[in-house]
């Protein structure tokens, strides 16, 4: 039994969307809301992108964007869809023949916006590679470049332009018989991506790619993605996510995961339980989590650990987590085994401890399946 059917206030009400495909992901609907990121490396230097593709996706990510601003990029790309562990999508910007050229390389989905292409056989050119090659399309308004018009008509950037701005690239996909497509409505505001959002999401059935973009560094990003996104999530809008960082794409991955799993979407890994640590501490609470955040890395099976500094909140912790530790006094503490005392360890073997019992433990869960 799932803990929503018995818990009914971490229900979280998911707006009923289409479902595509980017390659073998499937994006809306019911389906698990999928992360992503994006490259930062050369697109034509072949083994960087691919190295960093792939530590995207050890990490989590189910599809990875890369850029292809020159013909350079859409022929790497033919190397490097068939090194990439995950679905890949094209950041097109305007040139036609770079996404007739992505397409053909094998790209899963472009990034472009019809109406930013040109004529309507360019447009029509776009499409037919895009269907003769299973290709989907993510429509990408950003609210920093807005169609002159738009600007014109509102005067400024606003929600109410963005979502016409999406609405008149989705009229030209279905104008053209397109429905394989996904949308996004970005900015760097968190107010007004929410509101975008918001009002996209009435709108259109279209999956909804979520972001704020440049959302800034790691820490002040973070913040304003789980802000921004966790309450578009909780208000169950969005089917794929990336989280916009000036940092190691691989840190968007994660915080990516973070945020559906705090809201209960996603399930992957370690959810690690511990104390912030006080003068009650029994052991060293901070440099333990970082050291078995590190060295518990490669689990995948999602299951959850206790650290606690001591008996004030560690027993209670312990008793709804797989693996629990509890500081004690005399430099050891007390190991807990499915929410129960377990046995005595001292602190110094401790981490190597515990990153053993959490290997079993997944195991156990993944032969329980
Ligand atoms: S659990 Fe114990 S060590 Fe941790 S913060 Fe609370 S009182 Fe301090």
């Amino acid at each position: 039994m799932s803990l929503n059917s018995i818990r009914p206030w971490r229900n979280i009400y998911r707006r009923k969307s289409r479902k595509i495909y980017v390659g073998n992901v499937p994006v809306g609907g019911d389906s698990p809301i999928s992360v992503q990121t994006m490259t930062n490396t050369l697109t034509h230097d072949v083994s960087a992108t691919v190295n960093q593709i792939n530590s995207c996706a050890d990490a989590g990510a189910d599809m990875v964007r890369v850029s292809c601003p020159d013909i350079a990029s859409t022929k790497a790309m033919h190397e490097i869809v068939k090194e990439s562990q995950v679905p890949l999508i094209a950041d097109i910007h305007f040139h036609y023949k770079r996404a007739i050229e992505a397409a053909e390389a094998g790209a899963a989905c472009l990034r472009i916006n019809p109406g930013n292409i040109g004529s309507s056989e360019r447009i029509k050119e776009v499409i037919k590679a895009a269907k003769d090659h299973g290709c989907s399309i993510r429509i990408g308004v950003n609210g920093g470049s807005l169609e002159k018009q738009l600007l014109d008509k509102y005067g400024e950037p606003c929600p109410d332009a963005m979502i016409e701005s999406g609405l008149n690239h989705i009229r030209i996909l279905e104008e053209n018989d397109f429905q394989n497509y996904k949308i996004s409505v970005k900015a760097s505001d968190v107010f007004m991506s929410a509101a975008a959002y918001q009002g996209l999401a009435e709108a259109t059935d279209a999956p909804i790619h979520l972001g704020i973009t440049e959302a800034g560094g790691l820490t002040s990003g973070t913040i304003k993605s789980a802000i921004g996104l966790g309450n578009l999530l909780w208000m169950g809008i969005g089917d794929t996510l990336r989280v916009s960082l000036s940092a190691d794409p691989v840190e968007e991955v994660k915080v990516g995961f973070e945020i559906l799993k705090s809201l209960g979407l996603r399930h992957r890994g370690v959810n690690i339980i511990s104390c912030p640590s006080c003068a009650r501490q029994g052991f060293d609470v901070i440099k333990t989590v970082s050291e078995l955040e590190k060295k518990l890395e490669h689990i995948k099976t999602p299951m959850s650990l206790s650290i606690i500094g001591c008996v004030v909140n560690g027993p209670g912790e312990a008793l709804m987590t797989d693996v629990g530790f509890t500081g004690g006094g005399a430099g050891s503490g007390m190991v807990y085994w499915a929410g129960k005392q377990d046995h005595k360890i001292e602190n110094e073997k401790m981490v190597d401890h515990i990153v053993k019992l959490v290997e079993k433990r997944s195991k156990e869960i993944d032969q329980e399946k």
